[in-house]
């Protein structure tokens, strides 16, 4: 097998929550509940999960742009889960972030050329055939006009501008990203496009990826896996066509039932599983296993046993009573 380009074990993120009173107990915001998976070489990992379950943190300490509270983080066999700031700078020309909303992550008053070349100004690489050939060989890798090199990001559209976000990300030929939500701030219509570029990229570069979605059906096409995750904890980890034909975690089906069918029949006549209630607070999540306040199967071991990840085929579900 080959090694894993990345490690996560256990991955812990809670942020303290600053206390009314000197008497009152020390909470947190349990935002990363002890996560666990790796990831392949050149293998993009979907991270799906409903608003607030711990995503985007999840992906900002994996590049350690938040620093963890507990676990460990191995990035192509070096623990980095302790590595200091310095330490981490030469290490960030390898792993990279595309944000969700490419207009308040550029810059409005430097040109597109000015930020695509900035990745290679803070490394200090200076590129063999000089900067303004290299951005521009870079947009057009990703789809822009390289005329376009003195515009600024106002002239663009929605798309291009994460396609900007894009080419500055890909820059120093990185080893791994994580997309956090790339294509949510994108009319639907875009979405397709910014999505086949960035696997297209992946693919040719043997990028490895952990892209991140709300939506189950935004990531099916990309993921060679899909990982959903509730309240800070992995649910469930699936090679991706399993995890569409054969859900485990009932969360998960839930959270399937709400992708439209592209066959309206079936669309109107099957089962969809409607979540009541809110999301439980991250600072006093349920005991047990933490979907049970939601779940239509829980018994009375959901409510006092936390499940763990166990196998199933060549899926991961952490439930006591799994389905199919
Ligand atoms: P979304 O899709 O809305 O971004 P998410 O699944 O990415 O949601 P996170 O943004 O990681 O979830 O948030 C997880 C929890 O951690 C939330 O309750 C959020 O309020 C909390 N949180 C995130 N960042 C901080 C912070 N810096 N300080 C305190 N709490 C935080």
């Amino acid at each position: 097998m080959t090694e894993p380009i990345l490690q996560v074990e256990n991955l812990v993120k809670h942020f303290p929550v600053k206390k009314k009173s000197r008497r009152a107990p020390a909470q947190a915001v349990q935002a990363v509940s002890g996560i666990s998976f790796s990831l392949a070489p050149g293998e993009t990992l979907g991270l799906v999960g409903e608003s607030g379950c711990g995503k985007t943190t999840a992906g900002r300490t994996l590049l350690k742009l938040t620093e963890p509270t507990s676990g460990k983080i191995i990035f192509e066999g070096r623990d980095i889960t302790d590595l200091k700031p310095s330490a981490m700078s030469p290490l960030r020309a390898q792993m990279q972030i595309i944000f969700q909303d490419p207009y308040s992550a550029l810059n409005p008053r430097q040109t597109i050329g000015k930020i695509i070349s900035a990745p290679f100004e803070i490394q200090g690489v200076e590129p063999a055939e000089g900067m303004k050939s290299a951005v521009q060989a870079l947009m057009e890798r990703v789809g822009l006009n390289p005329e376009h090199y003195n515009r600024y990001p106002h002239e663009f559209s929605g798309g291009q501008r994460q396609r900007i976000g894009i080419a500055r990300a890909i820059a120093l030929k990185p080893r791994f990203i994580v997309a956090d939500e790339p294509v949510s701030a994108l009319d639907v219509s875009i979405q397709a496009q910014v999505i086949n570029l960035l696997e297209d990229l992946q693919e040719e570069e043997k990028i490895s990826m952990v892209f991140i979605a709300h939506d189950l059906s935004v990531v099916q096409h990309i993921s060679d896996r899909v990982a959903v995750m509730y309240l800070g904890k992995m649910m469930e980890i699936a090679p991706t066509a399993d995890i569409y034909a054969k859900p485990h975690h009932p969360y998960t089906t839930a959270l399937l039932s709400a992708v439209p069918l592209p066959d309206p029949r079936t669309e109107r006549t099957r089962e969809r599983i409607i979540l009541t209630g809110d999301l439980p607070s991250p600072i006093n999540p349920p005991s047990g296993c933490v979907f049970n306040t939601r779940c239509w199967k829980a018994q009375d071991k959901c409510r006092t046993e936390v499940p763990q990840l166990i196998q199933l085929g060549a899926s991961q579900v952490a439930c006591h009573f799994p389905e199919n």
